[in-house]
């Protein structure tokens, strides 16, 4: 038995304007998602504890079977792993993106244009962040060059808890009230100035300026983060692991957790990267020898911090025949079965550029057919610390399209914790998803042909609900567990 999850960032939405209503998922042609989807188990899951950061890093820790309540310790630490460079237990690492600040007058002045630089190429922000180091020189402080915009600093010894504000949340805006605060904070404004001086003139910057390219002119440092221990990930679920990712966050948490890291060629982090390259890594692992490969793919979350309303629908539709198809197609010729589960970490609504921590519409399927894949969700939702919610709902209390978003699922329904079964009792009158969510044999009910629509073109975005599918996952940490069919309570 094989087990791939393919994850895009991102890629749930709200319905949005410009596509007549519809989410990305609802407008993209799809068909093999849509398979998944009609022939095996959907549902939502909450990838986010309440409370925690509404990140990739939370969002993908839980996806990956590790609770972020219990194992979080913060983004940068994870993205350090990934970049190769060993925290010690007194080390505090930071993000340290090379933005682009306009505006003349004091740093506190200048305006938010860019936290990417124009995604600055690797080699030239390697030389500009190894050059910053040693220009800061500051002591017990070091900076490692990364991916593009993304770096990261060390603090040993340093000060934890400062407020720190990331670049991409304050697009456009002045920097003067999202400056470090707190206890270190001094030292953190002093250097970001610093940077600015050191930065603005850089040749580099010159060699940009002729191409058109936003100058990449300052450092914000955001994210901290101390070392971060997981369980391994072979031990958990008794599977070999391999993950196949453009960013380091995602890698990190593989890296952390025990699994192979593959790099794959022109593997960008957006819309341009090489998505059939990703699929046939991810086979070339099973081939030799890995039970389970996590792809993530980053691209729809870009689209969506940058509102980019048609690449996020045509992200989906790459991932689909690019990835999907050619991983489905290299699982059938190893034979054997296999169980691929398909989800996006968090939401990035194009009207919110940003991310949310509602709950995410997921599917598992499984080679052997609806029954299979049912099994372990059956054994999870009736075990007595379930963390699988299933809930039945009258026909005539279904939301109107435009309210749900300002509530959680439950709020509209009386959840029957771990009555999986029960779900299958309901009487006819119930709203067609539930017994269709849960598999099982639907007698008397009204069959409706998937229960994700956000998936398959159904309605809206709102009615994929633990309503809707009858089955609500309500800490992701669990999905893993019913996912490999290792551990299935919480
Ligand atoms: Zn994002």
């Amino acid at each position: 038995m094989k087990y791939a999850v393919l994850l895009g960032d991102g890629m749930a939405d709200h319905p949005v304007p410009e596509l007549g209503g519809r989410t990305p998922l609802q407008t993209a042609k799809k068909p093999d998602m849509d398979m998944l989807a009609r022939e095996g188990v959907t549902g939502m899951v909450r990838t986010i504890p309440p409370g925690m950061p509404t990140g990739s890093d939370t969002a993908n820790m839980a996806v990956f079977g590790y609770d972020p309540k219990e194992y979080y310790t913060g983004r940068s630490s994870i993205e350090a792993i990934s970049m190769g460079i060993e925290l010690k237990d007194d080390d505090l690492a930071f993000r340290c993106n090379l933005v682009t600040l306009s505006g003349s007058g004091a740093y506190e002045e200048k305006t938010m244009i860019d936290y990417s630089s124009d995604e600055i190429e690797t080699e030239d922000a390697a030389v500009m962040i190894t050059e910053l180091d040693a220009h800061l020189s500051q002591k017990g402080i070091k900076f490692f060059p990364g991916k593009s915009y993304r770096h990261c600093m060390v603090w040993n010894m340093g000060i934890r808890g400062m407020a720190l504000t990331p670049p991409h949340d304050i697009l456009e805006k002045k920097t003067g009230k999202y400056l470090p605060d707190g206890d270190g904070s001094s030292l953190f404004i002093k250097m970001m100035k610093e940077s600015f001086e050191f930065l603005s003139g850089h040749r580099i910057n010159a060699k940009r300026a002729a191409k058109g390219l936003r100058p990449a002119n300052s450092i914000w440092l955001w994210g901290e983060g101390s070392r971060l221990k997981l369980p391994s990930f072979k031990e958990t679920y008794r599977l070999k692991g391999s993950v196949i990712s453009a960013v380091d966050l995602v890698k990190g948490i593989g890296i952390a957790s025990g699994m192979k890291s593959v790099d794959v060629k022109g593997a960008t982090g957006n819309i341009s990267t090489n998505f059939r390259g990703k699929a046939e890594a991810a086979l070339q692992e099973l081939r030799d020898g890995s039970d389970f490969v996590y792809i993530h793919i980053e691209a729809p979350d870009e689209c969506g911090h940058r509102h980019e309303v048609e690449n996020k629908v045509r992200s989906v539709e790459l991932i689909d025949s690019q990835v999907l198809r050619p991983l489905i197609e290299g699982l059938e010729k190893l034979g054997g079965g296999y169980r691929i589960m398909l989800l996006p970490d968090h939401q990035t609504p194009l009207e919110l550029r940003t991310h949310t921590g509602d709950p995410v519409p997921f599917v598992i399927y499984d080679s052997r057919g609806r029954e299979a894949a049912m099994e372990d969700f059956l054994q999870a939702a009736t075990a007595p610390d379930s963390v699988v919610k299933c809930s039945v709902m009258q026909e005539d209390s279904i939301m109107p399209n435009d309210q749900e978003d300002s509530t959680t699922p439950n709020d509209q329904e009386t959840p029957r914790k771990g009555t999986g079964p029960a779900g299958a009792a309901a009487p006819d009158t119930h709203a067609g998803g539930t017994g269709i969510g849960l598999g099982l044999p639907s007698a008397g009910h009204r069959t409706v042909p998937c229960p994700i629509p956000c998936l398959t073109g159904a309605p809206a975005y709102d009615e994929v609900s633990a309503v809707s599918t009858g089955l609500m996952i309500e800490k992701g940490h669990a999905l893993m567990g019913i996912f490999t069919g290792r551990t299935i309570h919480s």
